[in-house]
């Protein structure tokens, strides 16, 4: 009797087991957060990159007309691809760079909203534990950022990852800059658990738009050029889960390339503050639509059928358009 009264009690405990390792086990490990759009569901934000000098370099002309064109557009947060503060990050959470180059930078009304920031090599030179401490948020309450997350927004999902680990050269010989690895070694295991999380993320998002935001380039003809690493181990990845757009910094350029193989449009915006470099790479295999080697942003309009991008100079002029739809209802 005794026996077969545990029997179904065994089943039970073995299923709720079951259960549980399944979810913990689907369950993504990025940090996770949400934004509510507009109330017609649809999202504006801007995109700016490599800026924080102080103001110099024309970071401050750029983050006027950032002002200027968030105000039109009625923007709902700003996303910044990384290299957030020059040339070595911050020292510390009380680093007075972080008002010198942010807070006292951005400071027209329509800017006053959430900035989703990624890292960027530049960042890792300093401490970069400070740029993800919850003490800047109290410092400026829109600064957000972590090594890598999601965003959700209804129609979108935005997976921020922290791509400067993926980069060999900063691991071997590198002038002699100094990064600050902490939480990131041993670097294989990192690498691997970021890209099964980020692809689970992937997988298990059913928003409408997938935006990837990422600091290094994956195609760019800009002075970097593509970034090798990424092709290989992490671009796959976004094609196989129809990506729309791979938004990056680190070339102080703005930049469209189209995917030939897949839904994947290239964007770089990082003309924050100085640019002007001058020289060119090559990256073959896909089709150069825009290449701008100045300052400037980028604006993304995304309602639940049209996605629309517009890059800016410091002027304020729009240089480059660009829009897709989705569904039968798209008529542009
Ligand atoms: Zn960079």
């Amino acid at each position: 009797m005794g026996t077969q009264r545990s029997k179904p009690s065994c089943t039970i405990v073995a299923i709720f087991l079951a259960f549980c390792c399944f979810v913990s086990s689907s369950k993504a490990k990025l940090e996770s957060l949400q934004h509510a759009p507009k109330a017609d569901g649809s999202l504006s934000f801007l995109v700016v990159g490599d800026w924080g000098r102080k103001g110099a370099y024309n970071q401050s002309l750029v983050a006027f007309q950032m002002g200027v064109i968030g105000e039109k557009l009625d923007v709902d947060f700003v996303i910044s691809t990384g290299d957030n503060f020059y040339d070595n990050g911050l020292t510390g959470v009380f680093d007075p760079s972080f008002e010198e180059s942010f807070t006292k930078i951005y400071t027209a009304p329509s800017l006053q909203k959430k900035w989703y920031n990624v890292l960027g090599n530049h960042d890792y030179r300093g401490n970069a534990k400070a740029q993800i401490s919850h003490v800047l948020r109290y410092r400026d309450n829109r600064w957000v950022c972590f090594r890598s997350y999601t965003l959700n927004s209804e129609n979108v999902d935005f997976f921020f990852v922290d791509t400067t680990p993926f980069v060999d050269k900063y691991f071997i010989e590198d002038k002699g800059h100094n990064y600050d690895w902490r939480g990131i070694l041993p670097r294989k295991r990192y690498i691997s658990n970021l890209l099964k999380d980020v692809d689970l993320a992937l997988r298990q998002s059913t928003a409408t738009w997938k935006v990837v935001i990422g600091h290094h380039t994956i195609k760019s003809i800009g002075h970097h050029g593509d970034t090798q690493e990424l092709l290989i181990h992490f671009l796959p990845l976004l094609k196989a889960n129809n990506v729309d757009l791979y938004i990056n910094g680190h070339d102080h350029c703005l930049e469209h390339i189209s995917s030939l193989d897949s839904s994947v449009q290239f964007l770089t915006s990082g003309g924050g503050s100085k640019a002007w470099r001058g020289d060119t790479k090559q990256s073959e295999g896909d089709e150069m639509k825009f290449y701008y080697d100045g300052q400037g942003f980028m604006s993304v309009h995304i309602s639940q059928t049209q996605l629309r991008i517009s890059f800016f100079d410091v002027f304020g002029n729009a240089i480059h358009k660009w829009n897709t739809c989705k569904f039968d209802s798209c008529d542009m």
